[in-house]
Parts: structure tokens; sequence; C-alpha cells
């Protein structure tokens, strides 16, 4: 029979053992960042294999090259390009027409605030110029397309664009981009992560066994938050005003156009939307942005699974009844 000492010698050794093969399973978090799609992208994994973390990230960072590629307007071979050359239908691969069809959808689903047809009124307000100047209402009118019809039509695999319609997807492509990274984590066993591609983030799991705590900008304080929300498995993104803008005789010109004017949207400062993926965020912060604080707001309110915050042009915020109780003000 083994004696009392002996037992609880062996009872400490177990213990320690037990220590030591948890602090070898210790958790680290790898963040790397990449300038993909012009913005600054940084991608965070947390979990117990660092080899595991890094190789999933320059996975990620590797598919969202991809859709690089696929969806920017500036490389000519890009399916975006492509389809803004072609004078007849033609085919597109099963990303680009799945980005369509959500596109298209959120535009129906908003009274058009979003619309993916306002690549001439892009280009012609040309926000990455080093001196951009406000376009004139007989120019704008040259190029704004329709805003009562879809900007392209979809039949099987078959797109085709609207005579004249240049099409331009900056305001679903990023938000997309960060899904398809998610998706690359998720595959790799990752279960803790988040993207962020300039204020598109996307989350994966917590923050190791916390929620990842997400801070939105004040629209108005450089540098400044305005809120901060924990979060979990979800996304968010911004759109504001204060991200491509310029201002002349003390008007602030800024890039969220309105489908209907050609204009820059003058109803909010930002907008914030969570939802469950984050081309879907993208895509409604754009479009609440555009409908203003209480059309806005009724639109994340209805919409299944959504959440948003709204600061409207006179610096007022409002939250959907969902996350009234979350937001932590600054
Ligand atoms: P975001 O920063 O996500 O709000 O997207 C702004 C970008 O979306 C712009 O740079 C344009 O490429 C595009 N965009 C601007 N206005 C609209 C609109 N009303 N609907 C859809 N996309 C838009
Ligand atoms: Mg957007």
């Amino acid at each position: 029979m083994l004696n009392r000492p002996l037992l609880l010698v062996a009872a400490l050794l177990f213990i320690l053992t037990l220590v030591w093969f948890q602090q070898r399973q210790s958790v680290t978090e790898v963040a790397r960042t990449a300038l993909i799609m012009g913005t600054l992208v940084e991608i965070k994994g947390v979990g117990s294999e660092q080899q595991k973390l890094e190789t999933a990230i320059s996975d990620a960072f590797a598919v969202m090259r991809e859709e690089e590629e696929r969806f920017s307007p500036s490389i000519s071979s890009s399916q975006l390009a492509v389809l803004n050359r072609a004078t007849k239908a033609i085919a597109v691969d099963d990303q680009t027409l799945n980005l369509l069809q959500r596109g298209l959808e959120i535009s129906r689903q908003s009274q058009r605030a979003f619309s993916l047809g306002l690549g001439g009124i892009k280009k012609l307000w040309n926000f990455s110029a080093t001196q951009p100047q406000a376009s004139s209402l007989t120019e704008i009118e040259q190029v704004l397309p329709d805003p009562t019809l879809d900007p392209f039509s979809i039949e099987g695999h078959q797109v085709k664009r609207r005579p004249g319609v240049q099409l331009d997807l900056g305001g679903i492509a990023k938000g997309y981009a960060v899904d398809q990274a998610l998706q690359v984590l998720r595959k790799a066993g990752v279960r803790s992560a988040s993207v962020n591609a300039g204020g598109d983030i996307g989350l994966l799991g917590g923050h190791g066994k916390r929620s990842w705590k997400i801070g939105i900008q004040h629209p108005r304080k450089p540098g400044e938050l305005l809120a901060t929300i924990e979060l979990r498995d979800r996304s968010i993104v911004t759109s504001g005003d204060y991200e491509r803008f310029f201002v002349v005789d003390g008007v602030r010109y800024h890039h969220i156009f309105d489908p209907q004017t050609g204009l820059p949207a003058r109803g909010c400062q930002s907008v914030s939307v969570i939802a469950a993926n984050t081309a879907e965020a993208d895509a409604l912060a754009t479009a609440a942005f555009v409908l203003g604080p209480e059309k806005g707001l009724q639109l994340l309110e209805q919409w299944p699974g959504v959440d948003g915050l709204i600061v409207a042009a006179d610096g007022s915020s409002q939250t959907t009844s969902g996350i009234k109780d979350l937001i932590q003000w600054r």
C-alpha cells in the first residue's frame, strides 16, 4: 500500500505537469498588416499555435488580394473593369455575381439610396486627385444614371450593364473581402480573429475569452472615439463624411453620394452598422448614410439581425433599440 507522503508527492507532481502543459498551450496573439484595396488592413489572430496563425493570416491576406484583383476599377483585367468596358452581356464569376446580386438587393430595399451605378459620378468627383474640386450640376447631369432603374441586369451568370452606366463596387467590396478573409481563417481552424480593413471590421469569436472592444471614431474629433461597443462573431462598419473629403468655401464635399442628385449626401456625419457579415454592414452603412438619420435608422431597425448608430449632420447621435444598452459613450 502507498503511504500518505508518497501520495501527496504524486498529486503535487500531477498538478505541476498540468500547469506546465497549460503554459505550453498558452495563448498568443499574432497581428499583421498589409496594404490592400488602397487601405491598411490589419488581421489579428488569437490561438495557441503561432505558426498556424501566421499561415492562416497570410492566406487571408492572399484571398483579399484576389478580391482586389476582381473588383478594383483601376486593374484593367478586373471583372469590374471588364464589365465597364463591355457593350453586351458578359459572363462573370461566382463571386462577382454574388456581390452584384447582394448589392442590387440592398439597393432595392433601401429606396435606391445604395447604388452600384455611381462609377461615373465617382470618377467625376475624383477624390483621389491632389486638389479635388466641386463638380458642376451640368457635369453631374451628364454622368448621373436614372436613379429609379437598376444599373445592370442579370440572367444566369450573364450581366448586362445599362448603356452609359459605369459600375462601382466601392460601397460593398471591402466588406465582402473582409468576409472572404474571415472564411479562410475559420477554415484554418482559427477561432478568435479580427479583420480590420480601414474601419470595415469582421470578427471571429471573441478576443480570447473576452469580447472584442471596438472603438467608434468621433466624426468631428480626429483620433478621438465617440463610443465603444463589445462584440463577438459580428461585423461592424462605419461610413463617415470625414474619410475622404475636401472643403471649399466652408462646404464639406465627401465621397458618399446621393444617387438622386450625384452630390455628397447631407443628412449624416457618420453611420456605424453591426451585422452578421461585413458586406451587408458595409452596404447598409452607406445606404443609411444616404437616407439620413430618420429613414436611415428605420432601415437599420427593420433589417433582420442588424443594429446601428447614426450621427446626424447636427452632431446628435441615435442608436437602434437593440444596442442602446451595449454602447459605452465616451
Ligand atoms: P463607404 O465608405 O463604405 O460608405 O463607401 C464609400 C464608397 O462607396 C465611395 O468611395 C464610392 O465608391 C461608393 N459609393 C458612394 N456613394 C454610394 C452610394 N450611394 N451607393 C453605393 N456606393 C456608393
Ligand atoms: Mg459601405
